[in-house]
């Protein structure tokens, strides 16, 4: 079955200060364009494409944080629009984890408080809580980080918490926007190997927002080509990379 889908979506920002927009001198980007893909149940999909491309705009689109200027975005085969009452919930079943780790991480919040953030939000209560805490910090492999604050974990460190509170509310989708852009080569490579437990061998659906080609191969089974804001190619990875 299908978790999200974008059916003909085209997003426009509108640029320019609110002055220059009031004396109509303002302009307009179109960050995607006649979009549509599908994510199916299990599926890892990478999006690949140049800075500017729309990728991210893709990604949010799919993951409910943006609406579409037009054509429709399907989370559980229930439309998302602005006015949409269940948005909060359809949000709550895509995790989402962005490029940099200490931006999306409150300083001033220790590793459980920012884990547990989420399921405060979703109204568990403070028994439920805490158990589920070490069960997160268990599935990526940082048992005993519960008390620390972000300035005490390593990059790596903090993208895993990023994950963890990402997965809090078991998302059938994981949306990784460049999750590893900012890591080095080995951790880059250890962070992968979560994410390949999480994804494949889960059966989780993921959805991988790479410039990074050796990414895309190694997480997706299909890979789509976004270029200034259209989606130009796609097929599966493995027949997309042996190309000639
Ligand atoms: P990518 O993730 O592939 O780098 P983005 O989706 O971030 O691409 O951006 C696509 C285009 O949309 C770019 O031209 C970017 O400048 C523009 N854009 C993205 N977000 C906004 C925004 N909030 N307001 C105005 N323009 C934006
Ligand atoms: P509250 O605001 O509910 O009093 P805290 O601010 O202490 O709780 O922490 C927020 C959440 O983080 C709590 O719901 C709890 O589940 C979790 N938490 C806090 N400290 C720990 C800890 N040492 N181990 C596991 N979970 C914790």
């Amino acid at each position: 079955s299908i978790v999200a889908e974008l059916e003909n979506v085209t997003k426009r920002y509108r640029d320019g200060s609110i002055v220059s927009r009031l004396l109509g001198h303002g302009t307009t980007t179109d960050a995607l364009i006649d979009a549509s893909l599908a994510l199916r149940t299990g599926e890892c999909v990478a999006l690949v494409g140049r800075s500017g491309a729309g990728k991210t705009t893709a990604a949010r689109l799919i993951a409910g944080l943006e609406t579409p200027s037009s054509g429709t975005v399907q989370i559980h085969g229930e439309s998302v629009g602005p006015v949409t009452e269940r948005r909060q919930e359809l949000q709550a079943a895509v995790g989402y984890v962005f490029q940099s780790p200490r931006s999306s991480l409150d300083p001033r919040r220790t590793v459980a408080q920012s884990i547990a953030e989420p399921l405060f939000g979703a109204g568990w209560e403070r028994p439920c809580r805490q158990p589920r805490v070490m069960e997160l910090l268990k599935q990526v492999g940082l048992e005993g980080y519960q008390n620390r604050y972000p300035r005490e974990l390593s990059g790596g460190e903090a993208q895993r918490i990023a994950v963890a509170r990402a997965l809090a509310l078991e998302p059938e989708l994981l949306v990784l926007d460049e999750a590893t852009s900012a890591l080095d080569t080995v951790t880059t490579h250890r962070l992968c190997s979560l994410f390949e437990r999480l994804g494949r061998r889960d059966g989780r659906s993921m959805l991988i927002v790479t410039h990074d080609f050796d990414i895309a191969r190694r997480l997706s089974d299909r890979t789509l080509v976004l270029a200034d804001g259209r989606i130009v190619d796609g097929g599966s990875t493995n027949a997309l990379f042996t190309e000639p």
